[in-house]
């Protein structure tokens, strides 16, 4: 069975000129692999550190590192980890280079500096621990992809933006979207039928069926 330390959960506080947002970074141990589900951004850099500290790692410990999408707010802390590999789907990759403009809260400069500081591998060409399972959840954003990890204490899954917070779960409609709604729709159902544990990308862990807070370890 894997452990998921959710290391900084997911906020989105709400500000006159729009939000603050936090991405729930979450550390997955399983069978002597250590990984990070997305590195979130500059400010939490130093609570990453810190949780990450209180478990007796350090960045450099983190082996792999799996990219939910390529959003600002899930990937800037990307170079806290470069001896790690960055694994992120085939669609995403390549949907952000193809149209680099099309996605307006992918950086620019994101696809050239991931491919010139890191080493990128796709999903589909690694291999997993039987106790984490990558699933393709596109609509939020093309490529975006959820990881189910089994647990002492069930099914968890790293939900990132295909379920970002409880509002999602209740209207079954995650936003926003920045491909296919329908896709969207489809992917957070896929995520209901599938899991104990949602932590979803910007919010507090949950228990699936009820809604409940979940804590930030499994
Ligand atoms: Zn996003």
């Amino acid at each position: 069975m894997a452990l998921v330390d959710v290391l900084v959960a997911g906020t989105v506080r709400h500000h006159d000129d729009g939000n603050i947002i936090w991405t729930a970074v979450s550390l997955i141990r399983s069978q002597g692999t250590v990984m990070l589900f997305d590195p979130g951004t500059f400010q939490q850099r130093f609570a990453v550190k810190r949780r990450l500290e209180a478990l007796g790692l350090a960045p450099r410990d983190v082996q792999r590192v799996v990219l939910s999408h390529l959003h600002w707010d899930h990937v800037l802390n990307f170079e806290m980890f470069r001896e790690a590999e960055f694994v992120l789907t085939r669609a995403e990759w390549d949907s952000v280079q193809r149209e680099p403009e099309r996605d307006t809260a992918t950086p620019r400069f994101l696809w050239a500096a991931l491919e010139s500081q890191v080493s990128v591998r796709m999903a589909d060409e690694v291999g997993w621990p039987g106790d984490v399972q990558v699933c393709p959840v596109p609509g939020h954003t093309v490529g975006h992809l959820a990881l189910a990890v089994d647990t002492a204490q069930g099914r968890v899954m790293l939900a990132g933006d295909a379920l970002p917070n409880q509002e999602s779960w209740r209207s079954g409609s995650p936003d926003p979207i920045f491909y296919s709604r329908e896709k969207a729709r489809r992917s957070l159902a896929y995520i209901l039928g599938h899991s104990d544990v949602i932590v979803p990308g910007h919010g507090e862990p949950f228990f699936t069926k009820t809604g409940l807070p979940a804590g930030r370890t499994f």
